[in-house]
């Protein structure tokens, strides 16, 4: 099965078992909206808990906070997000589509990757065991030319977002050859700048009515109320502020399913440091993010750096954790060093001083920033297409299960009892009652056993507990593992025990100490 399919079938399964449906759906859908069913609400809460309690509970000196949407016009003004967030844009003339022109040379080096990729995995078959990569990689003439054809795009890429040369921009497409994916030709326009920020009249008659931002980040929400955070909880630099919440972009290609959409969720924290001392820091996230991710247990290799050439006007320093999705390895979360710009800006603009009062050294100064900014949506299409699985069975037959990580699980266990009369259901009933205080549980009476652990396998409930004859002898069920398939047969009273063992989300929080 290609990448594209195996995407299309994740899609496909996460509307059928209620992960995601297109938002508006009846109404023929809205681009790039989505709602999160009744599975996918338990599954984002579950990783957006998971992130939380990371930093919050975990850090005696990293806080919550919860800032509206809404916030004051001046603040997009001071961010530079009203100057400068903005995508380069290009339209084709003949399919009237409009594109990212910096995602049209992503895609295309993506494309000279994959060719590499090729070379690559001839060399492996043609020297088998003798096959050394890294040597194969610096040595073969058509890898090192795909290579010298990808860094000089990124090199003059860099170099034109970096200067703002839109006509640069627009060179490099047509020198590279890009042809629109719909009409096949390169009848560009030239490249023009959109800014991404939504923006709605505030108040309810227009005339007085001022121009207010959906915001396109949760981070300057941080960033404004830093001292009523470091004051109230009488916080010493270095602390940090996490955050989660909506975001809104414009996004010019919205695609990809849940990757880019108009309307998200970020996950971000800022860690408010000494100057001078950003680097020491921002290596510090850097690690200690990805070993958040790696945590999870979806796979060591699914995830990379990629360090910015291009810095953000804000950043000293910035990187990706990037992950292998069906479409390729893309962005997850942006570790970036943001020096003092934004609260040194806000002073500026408000005229209120956004101060640190250093009680050890009698001085006061604007903390340098470290961020991390994660997307929840996208963090869930991680675990999501990382966990999607068709499998085929001794039996001959196939399954669909969903390998996720069991305390991110939507449903955490199901109870069934074996058939639907002699008391079966009863005892069901009970188990349920006591483990559900802890775990979102599940109970199904209808059809076969097998037909009830497939449609749990398929939503990646962890455990199935089933109640059966001989459970009115013994009081002991059997407890049905999602990933081996196999059934044991453990006492009633031992559940919650076990379940706490294999369930609880201390166990992976504990890792991270
Ligand atoms: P990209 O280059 O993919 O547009 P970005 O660099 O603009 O992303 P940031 O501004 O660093 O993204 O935002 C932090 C995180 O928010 C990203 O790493 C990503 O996980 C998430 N994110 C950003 N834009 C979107 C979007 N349109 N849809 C879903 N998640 C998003």
């Amino acid at each position: 099965m290609t990448q594209e399919d195996l995407f299309k079938n994740i899609i496909a399964h996460a509307k059928e078992y209620g992960f995601i449906f297109p938002s508006s759906e009846i109404y023929d859908g809205l681009s790039a909206v989505y709602d999160y069913g009744q599975n996918g609400v338990e599954l984002k809460d579950n990783i957006k808990k998971y992130w939380w309690d990371s930093l919050v509970k975990l850090h005696d000196n990293i806080v919550g906070l919860d800032s509206a949407i809404f916030m004051h016009p001046r603040i997009w003004e001071a961010s530079g997000h009203v100057a400068a967030f903005n995508d380069p844009l290009i339209d084709n003339k003949d399919s009237k589509k409009r594109y990212r022109a910096d995602v049209l040379l992503e895609d295309h080096i993506v494309r000279l990757e994959e060719k590499i990729a090729k070379e690559v995995a001839k060399g492996r078959k043609r020297f088998a065991e003798s096959f050394d990569e890294e040597q194969f990689r610096t040595t073969n003439p058509n890898v090192l030319r795909e290579q010298a054809k990808i860094d000089q795009i990124r090199l003059e890429m860099n170099k034109a977002l970096n200067e703002n040369d839109l006509a640069a921009l627009h060179q490099l497409i047509l020198d590279c050859g890009i042809v629109c994916p719909v009409s096949g030709t390169r009848n560009w326009t030239d490249v023009r700048q959109f800014n991404l920020m939504f923006s709605t009249p505030l108040g309810s008659n227009s005339e007085g009515a001022s121009q207010i931002f959906l915001r396109p980040e949760t981070a300057q929400g941080i960033f404004v109320n830093f001292l009523n955070v470091q004051k109230s909880g009488r916080m010493k630099v270095p602390f940090g502020i996490a955050q989660t919440g909506k975001a809104f972009r414009n996004e010019i290609v919205a695609r990809q399913f849940i990757f880019r959409m108009r309307e998200f969720e970020q996950m971000e924290m800022q860690f408010f440091v000494k100057p001078g001392e950003e680097m020491k820091w921002y290596e510090y996230w850097k690690q200690m993010r990805l070993r958040w991710h790696l945590s999870l247990g979806l796979g060591e290799d699914l995830y990379r750096f990629h360090d910015h050439e291009k810095l953000a006007h804000y950043a000293n320093a910035a990187s990706d954790i990037e992950f292998r999705f069906p479409f390729g390895f893309k962005e997850l979360e942006g570790i970036h060093s943001r020096t003092d710009f934004d609260l040194a800006s806000h002073e500026e603009y408000s005229g209120r001083k956004l101060r640190y009062f250093d009680p050890e050294t009698n001085e006061s100064y604007i903390p340098y920033v470290v961020e991390t900014s994660i997307g929840l949506d996208r963090t869930f299409l991680a675990v999501l297409s990382a966990s999607y699985r068709e499998e085929e069975l001794e039996n001959g037959e196939t399954r669909v299960v969903m390998r996720i990580p069991p305390f991110l699980a939507p449903v955490k266990l199901a109870v069934f009892p074996l058939i639907k009369k002699d008391g079966l259901p009863e005892i069901a009933q009970e188990i349920l009652k006591i483990l559900r205080l802890e775990y979102n549980c599940l109970y199904d009476e209808k059809d076969s056993i097998g037909k009830r652990y497939r449609r749990m396998d398929a939503i990646g409930t962890p455990f199935c507990i089933t109640v059966d004859h001989q459970t009115l002898d013994d009081k002991t069920v059997t407890l049905r593992d999602r990933d081996t398939m196999l059934q044991e047969r453990i006492p009633i009273d031992n559940l919650p025990g076990i379940m706490d063992d294999k369930l609880n989300m201390k166990h992976w929080l504990g890792k991270l100490t």
